[in-house]
């Protein structure tokens, strides 16, 4: 059993691992650090009710402070994990001086702070992600475009559309380039607290791959039936910033696309992906491919190294292939699995994926692998948001999405679950 176990992320993965070790009857020491200046918070509020101002930035801590003390589990937060040496089993910590007003952390905020050394016995990387930047890598970033990540990032777009709220022309306008997740979530908010919101994305339809395509309808009347305007196969290749006259002088963002269609907005938000964060396992040398390269018992390449949540790619029990899952309660899973492995209790991970979304008190959930289905059988009524939908993959059941139903949608889960055949798929190199 090891001595001490370190968990770089203070993420979901990494504090659902840090509390199953303990739950599992682990007594050596349990140090958790992370870049975010706050412990383990519920990122699933950001979008809902920290966005909407339903719930304020003090009711979204995952436990208190006391709790995590009891535990106990150390939490380092605004700690930057610089450097890993997988063979002398230590790592380079470094403080992150922030330097934005927001609180939110830069790459200027990196290579500054005081450093540290860490050893471990075990070290798990819950590094997660970023979002993924609407403007080009390399290039200026577009002006006046919000992304939404952490905390920080939600709250100031919270007081951007604040600012919105009733301001005349342009500057009362929310433009969201991004109809997944984050884009339809962030509209559904913006248009209830009366911004007027169009909605910009590259694909056929909103969260195309996501649902099916007669959900996406479903949802895209719902956002019309709140004044949000979608507009589906706009590529966007700039966002210029013009000023508006008018008013006190405070910017207003032109979204260009490529058909030379253009937007004007006083708020622009990217809402277009995101990417894991590999940077610290990949210059120490382990496996990395869209994703740090682990095995069923979240193993990476390097002994006594882990991974787990947004950054791992795992091998998926029902393709054969790999894969990478992005959302909280996979997170939560891996995260525990993770700790087990640590602790010599593993087993193969084959949790069926699923998610929530809440849109205008619509409640749409979202289980197993949406995209891979060719055929989708739908009981109930779309209309009145009360349904299920069954999608199926040369006639096996492997995705499933529903509102209105949920003991229906846990029913499906378990059974795409019994589906799943593990078909012992190369695990990454050990
Ligand atoms: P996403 O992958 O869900 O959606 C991105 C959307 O942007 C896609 O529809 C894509 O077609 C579109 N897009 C990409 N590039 C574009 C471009 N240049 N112009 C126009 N459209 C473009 O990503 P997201 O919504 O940014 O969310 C990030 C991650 O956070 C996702 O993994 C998501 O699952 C997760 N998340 C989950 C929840 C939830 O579970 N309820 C909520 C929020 C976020």
């Amino acid at each position: 059993m090891p001595g001490r176990v370190v968990i770089v992320g203070t993420g979901i993965a990494g504090a659902a691992a840090a509390q199953t070790l303990r739950k599992d009857g682990f007594d050596g020491e349990v140090v958790m650090i992370g870049a975010d200046r706050r412990p383990p918070y519920r990122r699933t509020m950001l979008t809902k009710d920290l966005l909407s101002g339903r719930v304020d930035a003090d009711r979204i801590p995952l436990r208190s402070a006391d709790a995590w003390q009891t535990m106990p589990v150390e939490i380092r937060t605004g700690t930057w994990a610089a450097d890993l040496d997988p063979v002398g089993r230590s790592i380079t910590t470094e403080d992150v001086s922030i330097s934005t007003e927001d609180g939110s952390i830069t790459t200027e905020d990196v290579g500054t702070g005081a450093r540290a050394t860490l050893d471990y016995d075990a070290l798990l990387l819950a590094t997660g992600g970023r979002a993924r930047r609407l403007d080009p890598p390399g290039g200026p970033a577009w002006p006046g475009v919000l992304h939404v990540r952490d905390a920080e990032d939600a709250l100031a777009l919270r007081s951007r559309i604040g600012e919105a709220v009733g301001a005349p022309g342009p500057r009362g306008r929310l433009v969201i380039v991004g109809a997944g997740l984050i884009g339809c979530e962030v509209a559904a908010v913006a248009a209830a607290a009366g911004v007027a919101v169009t909605l910009l994305e590259a694909g056929p339809r909103p969260l195309a791959g996501t649902v099916p395509e007669a959900v996406s309808e479903m949802l895209a009347d719902l956002h019309a039936g709140h004044g949000v305007t979608i507009e589906t196969g706009v590529q966007v290749t700039g966002v210029v910033g013009e000023t508006d006259s008018d008013t006190s002088g405070k910017g207003v963002s032109v979204v260009q696309a490529a058909d030379g269609r253009k937007w004007t907005a006083g708020v622009v938000v990217g809402a277009v992906g995101m990417i894991p964060a590999t940077e610290l396992a990949q210059s120490a040398g382990l496996d990395v491919a869209d994703g740090i390269l682990v095995d069923e018992y979240c193993a990476t390449s390097a002994p006594g190294v882990y991974a787990a949540g947004d950054a791992a790619r795992f091998p998926d029990p029902f393709t054969g292939g790999t894969c990478r899952i992005e959302h909280w309660n996979h997170g939560q899973a891996h995260g525990a699995a993770a700790a087990r492995a640590i602790l010599g209790n593993g087993r193969p991970y084959r949790e069926v994926p699923w998610c929530w979304t809440h849109q205008y008190g619509v409640n749409l959930q979202i289980a197993g692998t949406p995209q891979a289905a060719d055929e989708w059988r739908t009981d109930g009524d779309l209309g009145a948001r009360e349904f299920l939908s069954v999608g199926f993959a040369a006639g096996q059941e492997v995705a499933a999405v529903a509102a209105g139903r949920p003991k229906e949608l846990r029913a499906a889960r378990a059974r795409i679950g019994e589906h799943l055949t593990w078909s012992g798929a190369p695990a990454a190199a050990r």
